[in-house]
């Protein structure tokens, strides 16, 4: 079965084969292989040894983003949330669920956020001291250009926590270049091509000796790892490590540095969603982004306007024939959503058009055209 979902990802064999070994986390065989770990995907990050810290958190991307927000903001603070989609309101969840104010920022879902809005936006308002960015907006498709958003507002002396969970590994971030930036957060399992388990934050390690006791939580303190890394070195964990996921990680990472790391994983994700988007537009269905705004990582398509339309039989019609895709959608009007990222190849998705085509068929589907 091919995943063709947004996370997680199809892996490779070699990747799923690292999960079916026995370790020990403390052992002194396994520590300096944490500490590559760590080092490897700071380099991913564009993180300075020395200024930057590589700091992981057992379980997922909610996790992560929540330890960023607690760490880095005080109880009562205020970020700015351009409300991008799916991942913005979860990110706007988490921040009130821990006694921060998120301040949402209306903005048109189907394009790339205005840089100018959301500077008046904390031009307009002092008290906001962050932004929270979604940086691939998986409910949309729709990829940000944080790197420009961060530095228009990095001279209004804002911080910056960027959730760049269906972006990091495939989309470019360069820490180096961003010195308003608190955090940037994302897990194993989607662009990194691994499995779930394990999330990341890479951070100024000057911010994270500020924000001691700021969290409210030992789980999801930041600063904590942070200063157990200090007091015990990099190769050990507070506590459990997801370890069969993390020996997975290392085989995932030597895939990723193999195949020409992020620029060439943008390239074939690219690849993937040009092939999947004019595979659509050939089969005359509408897809939901223009095509100036389709980001790499997931692909919207408008539900066909026909009457026999049901998502779930087209999902599990499309199972029978060896591919599975989302059984929901986050967009405002029906759709259906399709993944580009993971272990995925243009070549694969020419036969899941394929696939479409015949199961649309099948259902004696006609109108194609959006709902
Ligand atoms: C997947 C995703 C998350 C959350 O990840 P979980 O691992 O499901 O908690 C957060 N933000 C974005 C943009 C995502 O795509």
């Amino acid at each position: 079965m091919l995943l063709l979902i947004s996370g997680p990802v199809a892996t490779r064999p070699e990747v799923r084969a690292a999960m079916t070994v026995d370790i020990a986390p403390w052992d002194d065989d396994t520590r300096p292989f944490y500490v590559s770990l760590r080092h490897r995907v700071l380099a991913i990050a564009g993180g300075v040894e020395g200024e930057h810290i590589t700091l992981p958190l057992q379980g997922c991307g909610h996790f992560i983003t929540e330890a960023a927000i607690r760490t880095f903001i005080p109880l009562g603070g205020r970020l700015l949330i351009p409300a991008t989609g799916a991942y913005s309101d979860r990110m706007t969840r988490l921040a009130r669920e821990a006694g921060r104010v998120p301040v949402p920022l209306a903005i048109d879902t189907q394009r790339r956020a205005s840089r100018e809005a959301i500077v008046a936006a904390l031009e307009a308002d002092p008290s906001i001291t962050h932004l929270g960015m979604v940086y691939s907006e998986t409910g949309s498709g729709v990829v940000h250009d944080v790197p420009a958003i961060c530095r228009a507002v990095a001279p209004l002396g804002r911080r910056v926590i960027v959730d760049a969970v269906s972006a990091f590994g495939a989309l470019p971030f360069d820490l180096s270049q961003h010195p308003e930036v608190d955090a940037i957060v994302f897990t194993a399992n989607k662009c990194l091509e691994a499995l779930p388990g394990v999330a990341f934050a890479v951070c100024p390690m000057t911010r994270l000796a500020e924000c001691g006791g700021n969290a409210g939580s030992w789980s999801f303190d930041l600063t904590d790892i942070y200063t157990h890394t200090q007091r015990y070195q990099e190769g050990s964990a507070r506590f459990t490590p997801p370890s069969q996921v993390l020996n997975a990680f290392g085989v995932a990472m030597d895939l990723f540095e193999a195949e020409g790391g992020q620029p060439a994983r943008l390239a074939r994700y690219t690849a993937n969603m040009r092939t999947l988007y004019d595979g659509m537009v050939g089969l005359g269905l509408v897809p939901y982004l223009a095509r100036e705004a389709q980001g790499p990582i997931i692909v919207n398509i408008h539900a066909p306007a026909d009457p026999a339309w049901d998502l779930k039989q087209f999902v599990e019609l499309l199972k029978e024939r060896g591919y599975l895709i989302s059984n929901f959608y986050n967009t405002e009007k029906p759709s259906f959503r399709v993944g580009c990222i993971g272990a995925v190849t243009p070549e694969d998705m020419r036969g899941f058009t394929r696939s479409v085509d015949a199961v649309l068929h099948d259902m004696g589907i006609r109108r194609r055209e959006a709902a």
